[in-house]
């Protein structure tokens, strides 16, 4: 049941108190799966968002040519090991997704360790961590492991096995679309093509999927395209199925590594002053003074897709620790410990505001009591929100949006201006516009 939200509703629904316990589990469902960029492994997990909201998927074949590229084959894996002599796994897919080099060539062989080591990829100064390898355009094969186990290995003869299949299949992304009053997109994205990693992959998972169901209660004046696709080969194949629906992205999102303790970090769209910009600028100044905005650079997740000049749309980044700057970044190190509830509470807030602010932050008034200050006290506006803890606040809301109000100034303007966040102002509003003081422009 959707309904036209009040302003207050777009937080309270989207991001619910106790909601991070729910993010959690979720990204903890799907922590185990071996994902990559085509495959099982990316139709399950989408599968397990529909236990939530449902997809459209769409699935584009092997040999597709996408904008400069072409969609690779299927992979998939069902085993992966590295016997020693005495036939033990010393090495085990099984016990870990990330010990073997992601979209792996098969290969089934006996050979001494000097020939295996080149096929062993490790991190000599995180030695107790296994790196996240793959190698999707150059066909190999391989397998990673703590540099501790590495050096632990023996001379000897060794199995070696990888039970892989890169085939002629498909290329698989799901997508839900809440419908608002405008044609309009906002467009929100994570990657689904990264194995066991947690901050890295299985957090933006479980935020856009818990977004997504949240918005279907909610009446809307933007469309929201929420797009779950594998990263780079992903979003390159959507844009080229999807050129002429591209053109109605107003704005934009991409959401990953949203669970862990560090950040928030903003890293703006290329123009760095498109209205998304300055939507999380002012939410972040609010709900996290300590974030971190940087400009776009041509490197980091799918923004650089919709960022290319053939495009140019205005999608930004959105986590909390910045890719590749955290030590567990892209190892093993990034597992379920590393996020927490709290943290994915804290970061769907914050794209629950923005949403917040991209749906309201426009809305223009005029005083109808222009002339003079109007008197508060008799229409009983001091008293409506006298007691409130945030009675001084509310109060300056309401001398600056009626002093602001003449039609020119937006809420958002108003909320920058009175440097109070818009969800104050947005509410204020609304209690102005029902004593009759305010009227739309
Ligand atoms: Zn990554």
């Amino acid at each position: 049941m959707s309904a036209d939200p009040k302003p207050g509703d777009w937080t309270r629904v989207l991001c619910p108190p106790g909601v991070g316990a729910r993010l959690y589990a979720f990204a903890a469902d799907i922590y185990p799966i071996c994902r990559s960029i085509t495959g099982p492994g990316v139709r399950e997990t989408l599968a397990r968002v529909e236990r939530l909201v449902p997809l459209s998927r769409t699935e584009t074949p092997t040999g597709a040519a996408v904008l400069d590229w072409v969609v690779p084959n299927e992979w998939s894996i069902r085993d992966a090991y590295i016997k020693n002599a005495a036939g033990e796994r010393v090495v085990d897919f099984k016990a870990h997704n990330l010990h073997v080099l992601n979209y792996s060539a098969p290969v089934d062989a006996r050979m001494p360790l000097a020939a295996l080591k080149p096929h062993i990829f490790t991190l000599p100064d995180q030695p107790d961590l296994i790196p996240y390898r793959t190698s999707y355009y150059q066909e190999r094969w391989g397998f990673c492991m703590s540099h501790r186990a590495f050096e632990a290995l023996g001379d000897g003869e060794y199995e070696v096995k990888i039970d892989s299949t890169l085939a002629p299949g498909a290329l698989t992304y799901g997508e839900y679309v809440h419908r608002g009053a405008s044609e309009e997109e906002v467009l929100l994205q994570a990657h689904v093509c990264h194995p066991s990693l947690a901050n890295d992959n299985c957090s933006g998972i479980a935020l856009l999927a818990h977004l997504a169901a949240a918005m279907a209660q909610l009446n809307t004046r933007y469309t929201y395209r929420f797009l779950f696709a594998p990263g780079t080969i992903g979003a390159i194949t959507w844009l080229a199925n999807n050129r002429e629906t591209a053109k109605r992205i107003r704005h934009g999102l991409v959401l990953s590594c949203v669970g862990d303790a560090g950040g928030p970090t903003y890293k703006r769209t290329l123009r760095g002053d498109a209205p998304i910009d300055r939507v999380m600028a002012h939410v972040l100044k609010h709900a996290a003074p300590a974030a971190k905005l940087i400009d776009y650079f041509p490197y980091g997740y799918d923004e650089r897709q919709y960022n290319s000049p053939g495009f140019r749309l205005d999608v930004g980044l959105f986590q909390r620790s910045q890719f590749a700057t955290f030590p567990e970044y892209h190892t093993s190190g990034d597992n379920l410990d590393f996020i927490a509830p709290e943290h994915l509470e804290a970061s769907l807030g914050i794209v629950a505001r923005a949403i917040q602010v991209l749906e309201l932050g426009d809305r223009r008034f005029v005083n109808t009591a222009p002339y003079g200050e109007p008197q508060l006290g008799k229409r009983g506006l001091y008293a409506a929100i006298g007691g409130d803890k945030d009675g001084y606040a509310k109060n300056m809301a309401m001398l600056w949006i009626l002093n602001l109000s003449d039609g020119g100034h937006s809420l958002l303007d108003i909320a920058e201006r009175a440097d109070i966040p818009l969800s104050v102002i947005a509410e204020t509003a609304d209690t102005l516009r029902q004593s009759g003081l305010l009227a739309a422009a």
